[in-house]
């Protein structure tokens, strides 16, 4: 039973960073935003190690303590490893909770109306049937009547599921992890740890929140291995291979549980009325399924462009594909190259990583902060050739392109 009824001119759901960053975009354009999220706060359940890159914190305008910052990337494999090591941080580990209520709080100053517990279960159409809003299962049971809905509910994409214009993700990544206090943590390093015993086709992490706090978990992709993440993990807790026995007594404090897409920019993501944005979209760089900051940058531009499109009164597809076009032309070259790597590494051997890490450890902070985030430019890559005349490049040049050197590398 219906109960009530709201107007809005765009609908935004789910309140994660795409979501938040949406209705923050949005509400700064002029126009009459309304926030959906399913649980009781923004955030309530962190599904996400929240790794990012300084450059992209700050542009965001993210408070600084909203993350620990990471100036030295350290890898394992089961009998080798490496370090690149910088004199000034790259990356960050967000306090996800607090970034997350931070963007949130973007929106609401915006002018956005933020309703938790609002938890969307299907969508409306019009006479012409075009969408035009959603309904909710909260206690009013409330329709949100909009002109454009922009589905930001991640993984799940639950409006363009119930519209029947995607299907679930084929490919993609889960992930177990605990947030936990260990006796020592070198809090400005983190660890990444290949090969079988750590994940059969993903990896295992070590990432620092603060001088006593880390995240440590496990990434499996699926199809590739039926391993289930969080037992995984356990196993590594009690036995403690490699960096984790330097951590001393581990004990936990939060569990975190999430599913990422991993099936490359399979989506289209603009239809009349509707944007998908974030994981939603499957936008995520699959090298290390990071997704967060395309998650923020597209929902903004998912704001700004359905916005603009309200205040000329043409919200087809048409007019929304500006937005398509925008993060095709960021981030779609980056993705497939990626793509090709992470293939790579989803078949190698213990032995065949014991190798590989040894081509990440001579990269310069640089080149492996490129690397890492799969900004392969040409300018990142002549760069890499002149100084790295004969190893990394030539590897990194030729899976890159998709082929294979007459030495096999
Ligand atoms: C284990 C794991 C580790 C990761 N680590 C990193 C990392 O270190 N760095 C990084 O950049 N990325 C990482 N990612 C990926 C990153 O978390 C995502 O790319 C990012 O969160 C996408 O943001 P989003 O807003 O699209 O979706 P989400 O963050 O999933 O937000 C979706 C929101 O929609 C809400 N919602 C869902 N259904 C409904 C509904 N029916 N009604 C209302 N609300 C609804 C949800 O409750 C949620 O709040 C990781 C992912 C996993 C699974």
């Amino acid at each position: 039973m219906v109960s009530k009824e709201l107007d809005y001119d765009i609908v935004v759901v789910g309140g994660g960073p795409a979501g938040s960053s949406a209705a923050f975009a949005a509400a700064k354009n002029g126009v009459k935003v309304a926030l959906l999220e399913k649980e009781e706060c923004i955030s309530q359940s962190v599904r996400t190690s929240g790794v990012t890159w300084i450059k992209d914190v700050k542009k965001f305008g993210i408070p600084p303590d909203c993350y620990n910052e990471i100036k030295n990337y350290s890898f394992c494999s089961p009998n080798n490893q490496v370090s690149v090591r910088d004199s000034k941080p790259r990356a960050v580990v967000l306090d996800v909770r607090k970034t997350y209520q931070w963007l949130a709080e973007q929106a609401a100053k915006e002018g956005a109306d933020i309703f938790v517990k609002t938890n969307v279960t299907d969508v409306i159409r019009n006479n012409q049937g075009k969408i035009s809003g959603v309904k909710t299962s909260s206690k009013e049971n409330c329709v949100f009547n909009s002109k454009i809905v922009i589905d930001a509910s991640g993984f799940q994409s639950v409006v363009a599921k119930s519209l029947g214009v995607v299907t679930q993700w084929e490919r993609f990544g889960a992930g177990a992890e605990y947030e936990a206090y260990a006796e020592h943590v070198d809090s400005d390093t983190w660890w990444l740890m290949v090969g079988q015993q750590y994940s059969p086709a993903g990896y295992a992490w070590i990432f620092p929140v603060s001088k006593n706090i880390i995240r440590i978990g496990v990434g499996v992709g699926k199809p590739e291995s039926s391993i289930d993440p969080t037992e995984r993990l356990k196993e590594l807790m009690e036995k403690k291979p490699g960096p984790i026995k330097n951590l001393g007594k581990i004990t936990p404090i939060e569990f975190h549980y999430g599913l990422i897409p991993n099936d490359g920019l399979s989506r289209k993501t603009v239809y009349d009325n509707l944007i998908l944005v974030g994981d939603s979209a499957g936008q995520a760089n699959p090298l290390v399924l990071e997704g967060i900051r395309y998650a923020i940058m597209f929902g903004r531009v998912a704001g700004e462009v359905s916005a603009n499109a309200i205040k000329s009164g043409d919200t087809s597809e048409k007019s929304l594909k500006k937005y398509e076009e925008n993060w095709k032309k960021a981030i779609k070259a980056k993705i497939n190259s990626a793509s090709k790597i992470q293939d790579r590494w989803i078949g190698l051997s213990d032995e065949e990583w014991d190798k590989e890490i040894e081509i990440i450890g001579k990269l310069t902070p640089d080149e492996f902060i490129d690397f890492i985030k799969a900004d392969f430019g040409l300018t990142n890559m002549v760069k890499l050739a002149a100084h790295h005349p004969k190893l990394a490049v030539r590897h990194l040049f030729n899976i890159v392109k998709g082929s294979k050197s007459k030495d096999g590398i």
